[in-house]
């Protein structure tokens, strides 16, 4: 398997290749063909295996596929992810795939000046990296709109289960627009995720690695 065969364009070609990525890992391998062609996805992987890529990849070419969204205001991907530290991974990461293409990406976690977040999302962004509790704070002080909002990221949902964060998600996810495309990312899958997956994603291909 090659990127070449996920039909990315040139320049997302570039950019993988500046990451001296020289071919698909295998959750790569197996997410790609699904995601870009608009399906959801359970995903179980753990950290370490590339999916950050498995969805910053198609979630560019999500963006760059709906030029008419431009005009609009708020993010339109949304990753959630437990933690300030896997919240600041994915965030360089995506930035690295979306610099050349001009998409801007915010990180918001706590720890962080609420204050210094909220200028940053009132400024506009195409891709938001989040941790749940930040989110909501953010959305609760209208720090933007989910208007524009079609592709959700839940990465290490058991883990933010375990953190205590399935009000937050479920508060977050019932705030974006039901057509969207959702990914699932977990490297476990309890009940209580498989409930939620039941509950939020539309018949979705699961990939295991
Ligand atoms: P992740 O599991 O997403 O945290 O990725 C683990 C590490 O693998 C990160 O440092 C990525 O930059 C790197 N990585 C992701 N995809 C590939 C690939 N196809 N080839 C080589 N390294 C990769």
């Amino acid at each position: 398997k090659t990127f070449a065969e996920a039909g990315f364009s040139s320049e997302l070609m570039k950019a993988i290749a500046k990451q001296a990525y020289e071919k698909p890992t295998p959750i790569q391998c197996q997410s790609l063909p699904v995601v870009l062609s608009g399906r959801d996805i359970i995903g179980i992987a753990k950290t370490g295996s590339g999916k950050t890529a498995a969805f910053v990849l198609p979630m560019i070419v999500h963006i760059m596929d709906q030029p008419e969204l431009a005009k609009g205001e708020g993010p339109i991907g949304v990753i959630c992810a437990p933690t300030r530290e896997l919240a600041h991974q994915i965030f360089l990461e995506a930035k690295k795939f979306a610099k050349a293409y001009g998409v801007r990406v915010s990180a918001v976690y706590g720890g962080m000046s609420k204050l210094e977040q909220f200028k940053e999302l009132k400024s506009g962004c195409e891709i938001v990296v989040a941790t749940p509790g930040r989110l909501i704070d953010l959305l609760k002080m209208k720090a933007c709109t989910m208007s524009r909002a079609t592709y959700l990221v839940l990465d290490e949902a058991d883990r933010m289960f375990d953190l205590g964060f399935e009000p937050q998600i479920r508060s977050i996810v019932g705030q974006i627009r039901p057509d969207r495309q959702t990914l699932l990312f977990s490297a476990t899958m309890p009940r209580k995720i498989e409930k939620l997956a039941r509950e939020i994603l539309t018949d979705p291909v699961r990939v295991t690695v």
